[in-house]
């Protein structure tokens, strides 16, 4: 068995002890293979353990790998910062969009996004570290930030993202994706009816899996250290 399959079946194992424990069905929390700064052959040994869907953060990256894997059926999340020259590729490109933080930028996936393409999945990406980050949109701003995506033709609202400040303290991270759901019901209690809760990565991804999350982006733990940001 390659590294990364048996690395994807430690991952797995993680994600369905946390499940069980916290009453949860495994099968209702997908794993996002994270695979920024890995090359084609790295998602291609993930395919074959049978991962299907991959998050990247870089644009030009990400579009070369796409191409050359398009004989895969693979499914592909956008979860980096968004530059507003870059909305045309995203839109092109991707499935999802993880890190929706302002209007503009939704506007302009929007106008991108191809019409004969699904809706894109959006989720809005929220800092629930306060001081401690500074991407993400505020806590007190998501409402008016939902009601704008809402509102956005071929976009597709999903749920809410977020990518607390590291740290080892468990309690700290369950802390954060407790906010993090929290702001969902909110939604979901205005009338939202949102799906996904994208929270925990390689070194949180119990805290996030106990308290909600439907979607973990995992990369470290699936594909090794990577060499750059
Ligand atoms: C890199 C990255 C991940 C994966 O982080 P690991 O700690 O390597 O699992 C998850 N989410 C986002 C937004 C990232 O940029």
């Amino acid at each position: 068995m390659s590294t990364i399959a048996s690395n994807l079946q430690v991952v797995r194992e993680r994600i369905a002890t946390a499940a069980k424990a916290a009453g949860r069905e495994p099968g209702d929390i997908a794993l996002l293979a994270v695979s920024k700064t890995f090359a084609q052959s790295a998602v291609r040994a993930a395919y074959a353990a049978g991962q299907r869907e991959f998050g990247e953060n870089y644009v030009q990256e990400a579009i070369e790998k796409i191409a050359g894997l398009s004989d895969l059926q693979l499914v592909w999340h956008f979860i980096g910062p968004i530059q507003s020259n870059k909305t045309r590729a995203i839109a092109e490109h991707f499935d999802w969009v993880h890190s929706v933080a302002r209007e503009k930028i939704a506007v302009r996936l929007a106008e991108a996004r191809p019409a004969g393409r699904n809706p894109l999945d959006i989720c809005l990406q929220v800092n629930v570290s306060g001081e401690a980050s500074k991407s993400g949109v505020n806590p007190e701003e998501v409402g008016a930030l939902a009601e704008a995506v809402r509102a956005l033709p071929r976009l597709r609202l999903r749920g809410l993202m977020a990518i607390p400040e590291p740290t080892n303290d468990i309690a700290l991270q369950r802390r954060r994706c407790v906010d993090l759901r929290q702001l969902l019901l909110q939604l979901n209690a205005a009338g939202y009816g949102l799906d996904t809760l994208s929270m925990g990565m390689s070194q949180d991804l119990e805290a996030a899996v106990t308290e909600g999350a439907t979607i973990v982006r995992i990369g470290t733990a699936v594909f090794g250290e990577r060499k750059r940001a």
